[in-house]
């Protein structure tokens, strides 16, 4: 008599993707060595509560939609495919442990907050039904437990202390794909699928979709295979690769001056361990290349740089109770918020940021730069959490840790402390595009604005503004805030609320701290920046 086959789950999460899968790799080679004992099932939870409480937009949706989709492609091609299970994993795994009779669960581990409780209680729930439950850390290069141990039990603060205690660790091996299924694996029609074959099977489009009028245009398609092609494509010039600089790749290029791997990143469409693997092998065969920080490589060091300072704050993507962030009395202003949020600041190469990243989903890091500064300490004085949240919405690569980490420190609040250092939302942006094409192209109402004045359209007399079609105050807004006056207010806000923190946590008064040399070099680094701008301004 046959006896009736245990199943093995690999519960996908992040990690979308069949390469460098060490959690699948797992099931797949443990059905090929008993194919006569094991059944595969990779599902996929697609949780409809998240809704309450994340924030992604459409963009995002139709990445991860696309993102399954080529998922189950791969695992076909495996001879296995991907199992959609809807609902609360705490709700659906009960049943599913007795309904398929599973012997093991992987999955690959995660450090956000909400997915540590999760997976606690998966496991709990797991260990009741008699179901064995292995984790993989394969999200990033290093696992943070071991860089964490390894730093005598806290997380690395510096950037450059992260270098140093990671280069005594052993990297991973990176895995290629699993062998494919041997035929007969495959399991047999549950109950669910002989009522309704298409049970599970992947959403579609508008099944995830809501508001499908926030869609915009699709110009980085989700999955594996497309983030293979591009980490390919990224990495075909080996001399750009080695002689990357981040503060040389241009905030405002129409087409994207940097990779563009995050989204892919984030999703787990791509492994990081694969990128540093590609990214070691092309540094050996160009031994002059470019370092840390501003490396390539040294971008994907910050992502774990991250990732390692958040897994032991849970309260990271906040600014009460989190041990990182400076406590900042930022105002509430609706208004200017919306404003930012919808590039309707008035200053154009802000609004333009803020209008890519809405239809496209992404942005290049110093236009995050200057947006997120804008907000904050330079300009609009809004807490960094509430742009947190709309970038939260709208990036394709949304990333709990990144987001929150470089949040803090654009605005000042963890990591970096010259809050001296204020972007000039107009001088900024003319470095790289003194004609103002990107403006041009995101805010398309000021297209007949010559470059003189692009950037500064308050400049235009009003017979001017007439004659290039766009009136301020009427087909584009008048700039909500005088960036050469608040942004000197901000900064003696910034000190203010700097020594107040000192304050509280050497438990000295005032007068009794050294405030070093900071106010000196602030003086001088605030008048190179505000030279900088003004040189950059030009008549209409
Ligand atoms: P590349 O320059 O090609 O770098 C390669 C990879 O390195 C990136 O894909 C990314 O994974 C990593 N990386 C690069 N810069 C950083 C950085 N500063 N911090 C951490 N990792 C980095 N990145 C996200 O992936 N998700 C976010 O939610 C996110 N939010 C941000 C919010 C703010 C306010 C700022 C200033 C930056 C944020 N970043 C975030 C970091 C950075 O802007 C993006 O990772 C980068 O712009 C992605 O483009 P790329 O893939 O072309 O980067």
């Amino acid at each position: 008599m046959a006896v009736e086959r245990r199943t093995l789950i690999h519960w996908f999460r992040k990690g979308l993707r069949v390469h460098d899968n060490p959690a699948l790799t797992q099931i797949f080679n443990k059905a090929e060595a008993s194919p006569d004992k094991f059944t595969v099932r990779p599902i996929f939870v697609l949780d409809p509560g998240i809704l309450d409480w994340m924030q992604v937009g459409a963009n995002r949706w139709r990445f991860l939609q696309q993102t399954l989709l080529d998922l189950d492609k791969s695992l076909k091609e495996l001879n296995s495919r991907l199992y959609i299970v809807r609902g609360k994993p705490v709700d659906i795994f009960p049943s599913l442990f007795d309904r398929w009779n599973v012997e093991l669960l992987t999955f690959e581990t995660d450090i956000e907050p909400y997915a540590v409780k999760r997976d606690k209680a998966v496991q709990d729930i797991a260990v009741a039904h008699g179901v064995k439950v292995d984790t993989h850390c394969s999200h990033t290069i290093y696992n943070p437990e071991i860089v964490i141990a390894k730093n005598l039990g806290k997380a690395p603060i510096t950037y450059q202390k992260f270098l140093s205690v990671v280069e005594t660790l052993k990297l991973p091996k990176v895995l290629d794909k699993p062998q494919r299924l041997p035929n007969g694996v495959q399991p047999i029609a549950d109950a669910l699928e002989l009522e309704q074959s298409d049970v599970y099977e992947c959403p579609t489009l508008d099944q995830l979709v809501k508001r499908p009028q926030e869609l915009g245009i699709n110009k980085f398609p989700g999955g594996e295979t497309e983030a293979l092609r591009r980490l390919d494509t990224s990495l075909s010039d080996e001399h750009w690769v080695a002689s990357f600089e981040k503060p040389n790749t241009s905030p405002n290029s129409l087409e994207p001056s940097t990779t563009v791997l995050s989204p892919y990143l984030k999703f787990g469409c791509l492994s990081a361990r694969l990128v540093h693997q590609r990214l070691q092998e092309i540094l050996k065969r160009h031994p002059k290349h470019s370092k840390p920080p501003v490396s390539l490589m040294g971008q994907l060091l910050w992502r774990e740089f991250y990732y390692t300072a958040a897994a032991v704050e849970p309260n990271f993507d906040r600014m009460l109770g989190n041990a990182y962030c400076l406590q900042i009395p930022w105002q509430e202003r609706p208004d200017h918020l919306d404003a930012w949020a919808h590039g309707r600041t008035g200053y154009p190469f802000i609004d333009a940021i803020m209008r890519q990243l809405r239809q496209e989903g992404w942005i290049h890091h110093l236009a995050r730069h200057a947006v997120a500064c804008f907000l904050t300490r330079g300009d609009l004085w809004i807490s960094w959490e509430e742009g947190q949240r709309v970038f939260e919405q709208l990036l394709l690569d949304q990333d709990w840790a990144l987001n929150a980490g470089n949040w803090m420190w654009l605005s000042a609040s963890a990591f970096f402390h010259q809050y001296f250092r204020v972007y000039s939302p107009v001088a900024f942006g003319k470095k790289t595009d003194r004609t103002g094409a990107y403006v041009r192209k995101y805010v398309p109402e000021l297209a007949k604005y010559p470059a003189g004045c692009i950037y500064e359209p308050w400049k235009a007399t009003l017979a001017d503004q007439r004659e290039f079609g766009c009136v301020l105050g009427i087909d584009y807004p008048h700039r909500i805030v005088n960036h050469d006056i608040v942004h000197k207010e901000n900064i003696k806000r910034m000190s203010a609320a700097y020594k107040i923190n000192r304050q509280v946590r050497t438990g000295k008064q005032e007068d009794e701290i050294d405030y070093d040399t900071m106010s000196l070099t602030n003086g001088k680094r605030n008048a190179r920046f505000e030279t900088e701008r003004s040189t950059a301004k030009r008549k209409c």
